[in-house]
């Protein structure tokens, strides 16, 4: 049986706090201490290249999953245990979505409001019930959360919505969640 795998949506760029890299650091390396594998758009770059890579280096196993168009743009990461090319992105999504046993976003940019949004609504609408955890460093979420509970206020989505996702305040926290779920 293979291991307990966690899907990370984040940023292709570093962002402007410098603590969304070193989250991004603590969170690659602490799934790799917990035994757990990561799963991510197999890039180089930004807080995915920097995820990856404290995986990789801890030893972790990192399966990246990314389009043939962006092999270049996103700079492949060669160096890690599997590196799968898919033909589009949305086979991309789709197969790190299957991969999953739960889904974990640092801060991003609209990539990853895309990939957050797609595992939520596909939770809402029952095609999976896999955790979903967004990592609050330095309070990236708020703006989103905050949203989210105007979508729900507003009667647009269902109050049972709210428990679709959950904020963690930061990489320890999210760790300990997943180590639960895990079981
Ligand atoms: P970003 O958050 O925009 O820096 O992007 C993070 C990751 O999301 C990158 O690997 C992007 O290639 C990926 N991404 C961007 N747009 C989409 C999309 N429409 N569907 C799935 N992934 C995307």
């Amino acid at each position: 049986m293979s291991a307990f795998a966690v899907c990370l949506f984040c940023g292709s760029r570093n962002g402007a706090s410098p603590a969304y890299a070193g989250a991004a650091e603590d969170f690659g390396q602490g799934l790799a201490r917990l035994g757990m594998d990561l799963v991510y758009g197999g890039g180089d770059v930004g807080l995915m290249g920097i995820a990856a890579g404290a995986a990789a280096a801890a030893g972790g196993r990192v399966t990246g999953f990314i389009p043939r168009r962006l092999l270049e743009r996103e700079r492949a990461k060669r160096d890690i245990a599997r590196l799968v090319v898919t033909e589009t992105m949305f086979e991309r999504k789709a197969r790190m979505i299957e991969r999953g046993d739960a889904f974990v976003a640092l801060p991003g940019g609209l990539g990853t409001l895309d990939e957050v949004l797609e595992v939520v609504t596909l939770r809402q609408l029952g095609y999976h019930d896999k955790p979903i955890l967004l990592v609050d460093t330095d309070g990236y979420w708020g703006p989103f959360l905050a949203l989210y509970g105007a979508v729900i206020r507003q009667g647009l989505a269902a109050p049972s919505a709210s428990d679709l996702l959950a904020a963690v305040p930061d990489v320890a926290a999210a760790l300990a969640r997943l180590e639960a779920v895990r079981g």
